[in-house]
């Protein structure tokens, strides 16, 4: 049922309830109290919580930095509702998320796991909702669950009785609504008002009130485009929004790679989308010009009238100032982040009524002494710090998720913890709080034990937490990046320029100059490099295995489009395929009368690209290399880079040709495989990287199996005292003409005999 107010097409903005639910809910309040307070636990692990399972009110948005909540210190907006859940509650400071980016942070929260095991690494993923979730066990051990409001994960939720969710990232104004039917349901209003009145109508009238109960209202907002409701729009007018000290960072002390980040105020703030301009962009050298105003156009006449009289006099006002060349480059940055953060303030403000409005329900229906109350966002945000909006990074702003959560009479009220916890812990930390078995596989750490003891972590409890952000080469510009966050010290690691950056969080909390090279923090560095290398090993992190794409080198990016255009118009005319790195590529160079003379007639396709890791293979054959074609043979010889780049760990890059191999199987099932041993490198036959290549092979040549045939043929590219010759590998890696020659000779029998 929906709250009658939406049927005659109104927006339902109040804060009050609407009077008909109050007065249907109030007759089985009292049931409800007698169910929840004598109810049997079902098939719920017995347990200390089993006795009186609490109810469990998730209140979500996207995008809520913590320098925006007054519990947290906020110096530029007011959210007294927060404020209460975290005075009559606790107020986690140390709260972080695994991937800081809107669907991987959903999932982790779902799965209890990071992303490169739950599946959903980067936004544009599809979640596999048939994996193990925290909602699907609340409903088996007896809760009704309900998932209201942004998604974000392009499958359909599951393990909920009910739902309805945003498509996609969704609308402020006049939202649409997946409907369970799998129909779309258009909302007039405003989201965060639609939301939160949905959400209440479910607890009203919709759950079981036999049952216990777990809720997640999940908003769109303060996400980009930052459109507030009108009755915020002139919440800040005449304002000043206290700017942050590095609104003007010019990237110095650190990473090359920040400064390639497309998500400054100052050169990526969109004319339409952000600034709210109307009309062409005027002036494309302070506004970036491509993203229109989305919002706007879904919004009524009316709609249009309330928000054109509040924008339009200041953005003409501005203008006219612009024109007249009365505004330094300086002061159009400050401008740009006035009107962002007073849009997303106004968001916020929203936001905060709602939590508002869900704690008055509990109190007046008598739900709040037993129901867990938690408020967070999926991950942080910049507000203007390094002079960014966005996420991405793992610096401060970004990582932090606010984490503000109430349970009476088993949290003290106005509990402070400085615990370090992460999104991966709450699906553990929600089971047992229903008295249910965590499943061994979900990687967090339920925080219970903190709960009861006044936020303060046992003894045994981690020592730094575990981040990797993986959307790189997408919008915004952020590259590949994964760290470890102790109390003090932050390390994070960028595979594309091999870098490493250390933060002194103490003395530098702006995050302004990385020390990893300076002498005093040696000590510090070795310490939280081997926390670096243990979490990795802990939560069962390789590399090799995760698909990633090198699209920010210019060659390869025109590389893989040109083989995807080709591999595609060859639509079943592929017999053969080479899957390799340089080795492979250079089939077109050293190798290129070779080929011609065995393969020309073959219908066969190169798909060596120089320099790639088993990863990058990976991410290829995922994003079109295999697109349409069905080989008979696919030659795959891989892995040298991932040894001649980092020396990894034999068994890692054996997982990643596995991976390869499942990766083939999965797109072009009827293919067959030729695994060839890795070529030997170096000189001779005691060079490091040849034995690890050896060792790798060690592992791969028993993936032999029906499909796939391993063959090293290592030996014809050595002299008899397992040195290599300059007239077969030059530079001891690479092959000569006489190199592929004997290549093709050694396989050739093989090919003929499956089929080639
Ligand atoms: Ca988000």
């Amino acid at each position: 049922m929906i709250c009658p107010r939406f049927r005659n097409g109104s927006a339902c903005v109040g804060r009050s309830l609407c009077s008909v639910s109050r007065a249907q809910s109030r007759k089985w309040i009292g049931l409800l109290l007698l169910v929840v307070a004598f109810s049997s636990p079902g098939n719920a692990q017995p347990g200390p919580e089993s006795k009186k399972r609490p109810n469990i009110l998730f209140i979500f948005s996207d995008d809520h930095a913590v320098q925006a909540i007054g519990a947290y210190g906020s110096q530029i907006n007011k959210t007294p509702n927060m404020d209460r859940l975290a005075a009559e509650g606790a107020v986690f400071y140390n709260s972080f998320c695994a991937n800081s980016i809107c669907g991987p942070s959903r999932a982790s929260i779902l799965t209890g796991k990071h992303s490169h095991l739950n599946g959903f690494r980067r936004n544009g993923n599809l979640f596999d909702g048939s994996q193990v979730t925290f909602p699907k066990i609340l409903q088996q051990v007896g809760y009704q669950t309900a998932m209201i409001g942004k998604w974000h994960l392009s499958s359909d939720p599951t393990g909920f009785n009910y739902w309805e969710v945003l498509p996609g990232q969704g609308h402020y104004y006049n939202p649409d609504l997946l409907q369970m039917d799998g129909s779309k349901k258009r909302y007039e209003g405003y989201c965060t008002d639609i939301v939160t009145d949905l959400a209440l109508t479910w607890l009203k009238e919709d759950r079981d009130p036999d049952k216990p109960f777990m809720l997640m209202c999940q908003h769109k907002a303060p996400h980009r485009n930052w459109a507030p409701a009108k009755r915020h729009l002139a919440l800040f007018d005449g304002k000043t929004i206290p700017e942050p000290d590095s609104l003007f960072d010019d990237y110095s002390g650190r990473s090359s790679l920040l400064q390639e980040n497309e998500m400054t105020l100052r050169d990526h703030f969109h004319w339409g989308h952000d600034a709210k301009f109307h009309g062409e962009n005027e002036f494309p050298g302070y506004f970036a010009g491509a993203h229109r105003n989305g919002e706007y156009r879904r919004m009524s006449d009316a709609q249009k009238a309330d928000w054109d009289a509040h924008y339009e006099p200041e953005n003409q006002a501005f203008l006219e100032r612009m024109r007249a060349g009365e505004v330094s480059d300086d002061d159009v940055l400050r401008w740009k982040y006035q009107r962002y953060m007073k849009d997303y303030l106004g968001c916020i403000a929203a936001v905060d009524e709602s939590v508002g409005q869900m704690l008055a329900y509990l109190d007046e229906s008598g739900l709040a002494e037993n129901t867990v109350v938690i408020y967070c966002s999926d991950q942080g945000f910049y507000l203007g710090e390094h002079g960014w909006y966005d996420k991405r990074w793992m610096f401060e702003e970004s990582l932090k998720m606010p984490f503000l959560i109430r349970w009476p009479g088993v949290l003290k009220p106005g509990t402070k913890s400085t615990a370090l916890i992460q999104n991966i812990d709450y699906a553990p930390t929600f089971l047992s709080m229903a008295g249910a078995k965590v499943p061994d596989e979900m990687q967090g750490r339920s925080i219970l034990p903190l709960l009861k003891n006044e936020g303060m972590a046992p003894g045994d409890w981690r020592k730094s937490i575990y981040y990797a952000y993986y959307e790189n080469v997408s919008v915004h510009m952020v590259p590949l990046h994964d760290g470890v966050r102790t109390l003090n010290h932050k390390l994070m690691y960028f595979p594309r320029s091999r870098e490493w950056q250390l933060f002194d969080l103490a003395k530098d909390p702006q995050e302004m100059t990385s020390v990893h090279a300076v002498p005093a923090y040696a000590s510090v560095f070795s310490a939280i490099s081997k926390q670096y290398r243990d979490q990795r090993q802990f939560f069962d992190v390789n590399s090799a295995t995760i698909p990633a794409t090198r699209g920010f080198e210019g060659w390869w990016r025109k590389r893989q489009l040109l083989t995807n255009e080709r591999v595609e118009k060859k639509r079943g005319k592929v017999d053969l395929v080479f899957i390799g790195d340089s080795i492979t590529q250079s089939w077109e160079g050293p190798g290129k009368a070779v080929w011609k003379e065995f393969y020309s007639n073959r219908k066969a396709v190169n798909l060596g690209f120089s320099g790639d890791r088993t990863e990058h293979v990976l991410w290829r054959l995922q994003y079109g290399n295999l697109k349409g074609i069905q080989p008979r043979v696919a030659v795959v010889m891989i892995g040298t880079n991932n040894t001649g780049h980092s020396m990894q760990d034999p068994k890692e890059v054996a997982e990643g040709v596995r991976a390869v191999l499942d990766l083939i199987q999965e797109r072009t099932p009827k293919t067959k495989i030729l695994l060839l041993g890795i070529f030997p490198r170096g000189r001779t036959q005691f060079d490091s990287g040849r034995l690890n290549n050896i060792a790798i092979n060690q592992i791969i040549r028993r993936y032999q199996d029906e499909r796939v045939r391993y063959l090293d043929i290592g030996s014809v590219f050595e002299e008899v005292d397992g040195s290599v010759s300059k007239e077969v590998m030059p530079d001891a890696l690479h092959l000569s003409e006489e190199g592929y020659r004997r290549w093709a000779n050694a396989i050739e029998s093989v090919l003929e005999s499956m089929g080639i």
